[in-house]
């Protein structure tokens, strides 16, 4: 069953076409990782479908229902949580008052305080520590609890894996597994192109805000993929 539906969407930084004219659509409960070198206009598509950057034509379907227009508050009450670039916690809260601002316009669902203290366990025992004491992991592990805490039919993640070391990232994605298996659906932003092939359904190479390439990791070469990226036409080397 189709989860999101995008169709020509085009959103402008000024007079720079940042996603130009981009289709997509997602099924429910797959991962799908946008790929693309810097300033591909991964962000700012996650930044559109939050409702934080406004398109300049197209439109984007949630569950069939047309939420083009809808402002950031009531794109959470439909159903999506963006986990942003840069995670952007309160420094000067703790791990729990961080976590509980994404229960605001929550949604009823299976994600509560204790079920993402279950799903990363190290959390409740750190729960009164200030956000600004955890490490860059730690603190992605929040931000995406904190996002879970709205209960969202999709959940964006921006730069998932971004500064991370190796063994923190593969039990994050270890922790996406468990998410996705609840039901939620996953658009993320992978910088980490062989990571994004492990851990994705589908992945979609974004150039200069157009789809260059798509597809399922197994039907896709190394080859294909480094080209799209770099943005090499056939013939040119
Ligand atoms: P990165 O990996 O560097 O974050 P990205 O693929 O996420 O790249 P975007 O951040 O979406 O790309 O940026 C797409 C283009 O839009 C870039 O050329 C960037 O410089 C420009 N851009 C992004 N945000 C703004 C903004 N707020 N104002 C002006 N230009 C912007």
């Amino acid at each position: 069953m189709t989860l999101l539906s995008i169709r020509g969407l085009t959103v402008h930084h000024g007079l720079l076409r940042a996603v130009d004219g981009l289709s997509l659509e997602m099924e429910r409960g797959e991962v799908l990782a946008i790929i693309g070198a810097n300033g591909a206009g991964k962000s700012t598509l996650l930044r559109a479908l939050a409702g934080l950057d406004a398109p300049t034509s197209g439109t984007v379907h949630l569950a069939g229902r047309d939420i083009t227009r809808f402002p950031a508050h009531r794109r959470v009450s439909a159903g999506i949580a963006l986990v942003p670039e840069g995670r952007r916690l309160f420094r000067s809260l703790t791990v729990e008052e961080n976590l509980l601002t994404g229960a605001y316009r929550g949604r009823p669902g299976p994600w509560s305080l204790e079920a993402v203290y279950e799903l990363f366990p190290w959390m409740p025992d750190r729960r009164r520590q200030n956000a600004a004491q955890l490490s860059g992991g730690e603190q992605q592990s929040v931000a995406i609890g904190r996002a879970l805490l709205s209960n969202p039919d999709l959940l964006l993640i921006d730069e998932l894996s971004l500064g991370l070391a190796p063994v923190i990232v593969r039990r994050i994605y270890g922790a996406l597994r468990d998410i996705v298996a609840a039901g939620t659906t996953a658009l993320i932003v992978e910088q980490d192109v062989s990571q994004a092939m492990r851990v994705a359904d589908r992945v979609n190479c974004l150039l200069e805000g157009r789809s260059v390439l798509a597809g399922r990791p197994a039907e896709l070469s190394a080859e294909q993929v480094e080209r799209a990226y770099f943005g090499i036409r056939d013939g040119e080397d």
